[in-house]
């Protein structure tokens, strides 16, 4: 775990349930008592010491006075026509970060951030044009789940189901903190999340995958977006430093659980990689990977000059995957209206569409 902000008291929200063991070792406790605070710290509505009921009062106060317990409060929430939600949440260090629910008929899936921006610089996502700010700690990652948490069950939608880790910056670039917030969140003490039901999705960072597959069996998803050097050199900077070849071969040696599938997504730019011989080309070259396919046009910003693809274009090019025998789907990002699809994440305030409404943690309605 590597900390942003070191002048302030730790926050117990970014220790691992090991690393909180090691901390209250340190405090002259003992194991037990680290288990009894972590299982605290993830309960709906523990915000303060003073709730940990099973603490002794003295123990409370030394923690108060040692440590603290970060929670996320929205500073904005907009909701989507078709029911997306992106809440904004504002840092200690004024930073924006945007973390999406997606609710589906019969699940919840929350979009999570992992960095302030993304110094990958691929040409069409508004995350990277932002350039890169900060990563984010373990319990910045976390806190975007409890506070999803939070909202769902206050509204009564269900549970939260599903997390891909698909929103801004690049999470295998700051991997430790990543590994952290998944043992947190993965803990049975913690948020109880199975693997099964967490996605990591990376630009291709070949020596961090391998770290990630040794860790945990999350699910990975790979951003593809092209099937050659050349298209993939021109969109996605990181393809210099690890050219396709050597990221198939990462892939197809990805210790992948029974069952499961790497998710290979594919962003289909109008006229740049969306021609039925780049789509005859990706058929061959992910032959042995055992992967489906995301296909998901591109969501326009009028920041950046690409372009969604034509619909007949998009249709042929699933076929020609079909045809040579893969799961493909057509994924058409959802939130477009607030700006909540993906790659349209920048933590930026943005005009808000006529439709949308705004509002605020206060429970404010601003329209
Ligand atoms: N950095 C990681 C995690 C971000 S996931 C990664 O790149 O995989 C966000 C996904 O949205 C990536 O697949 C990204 O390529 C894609 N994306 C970026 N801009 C987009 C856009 N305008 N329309 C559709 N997808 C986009
Ligand atoms: Fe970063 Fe992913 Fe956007 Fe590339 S696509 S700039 S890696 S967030």
């Amino acid at each position: 775990m590597s900390l942003s902000t070191t002048n302030s008291k730790p926050d117990l929200k970014d220790f691992t349930l090991e690393e909180l063991t090691t901390f209250v070792a340190e405090m002259g406790l003992k194991p037990f008592r680290a288990r009894q605070i972590f299982s605290w710290l993830y309960r709906p509505g523990i915000t303060s010491f003073s709730q940990m009921t099973d603490l002794s009062l003295e123990l409370r106060e030394k923690l108060a006075q040692k440590t603290q317990i970060s929670v996320f409060t929205p500073s904005t929430l907009e909701k989507s026509e078709d029911g997306t939600i992106k809440f904004a949440f504002k840092l200690k260090d004024k930073a924006l970060i945007e973390t999406v629910l997606i609710p589906e008929q019969d699940r919840n899936t929350l979009c999570v951030s992992s960095q302030v921006g993304c110094a990958m610089g691929c040409g069409f996502c508004l995350t990277g044009a932002m350039g890169f700010k900060r990563n984010l700690t373990p319990s910045e990652m976390v806190n975007q789940v409890c506070a999803a948490i939070e909202y769902i069950t206050g509204k009564e939608m269900g549970s939260l189901d599903n997390l891909v880790f698909m929103g801004m910056g690049e999470p295998l670039a700051n991997l430790s903190n990543l590994l952290s917030a998944l043992d947190i969140l993965m803990d049975q003490r913690g948020l109880n999340f199975s693997s099964r039901k967490i996605t990591v999705s990376t630009c291709g960072l070949i020596p961090q995958m391998e770290k990630l597959g040794r860790h945990s069996a999350v699910n990975l998803a790979i951003s593809l977006h092209a099937a050659d050097d050349k298209i993939r050199d021109r969109l996605m900077p990181v393809n210099k430093k690890y050219p396709l070849n050597n990221l198939l071969e990462a892939c197809r040696i990805f210790p992948l659980p029974k069952r499961r599938r790497i998710m290979i997504e594919y962003v289909l730019l109008k006229d740049i990689n969306d021609s039925p011989e780049e789509a005859a080309l990706l058929a061959k070259r992910l032959r042995n990977i055992r992967c489906k396919i995301n296909l998901i046009p591109y969501n326009e910003t009028a920041a950046l000059p690409f372009h969604k693809p034509l619909q007949e274009r998009v249709e042929k090019f699933q076929e020609i995957l079909w045809g040579a025998g893969y799961t493909v789907i057509i994924r058409n990002s959802r939130g477009a209206d607030i700006s909540a699809a993906c790659g349209q994440l920048a933590g930026c305030k943005r005009s808000p569409a006529p439709h949308m409404s705004v509002i605020r943690a206060d429970g404010i309605v601003d329209l």
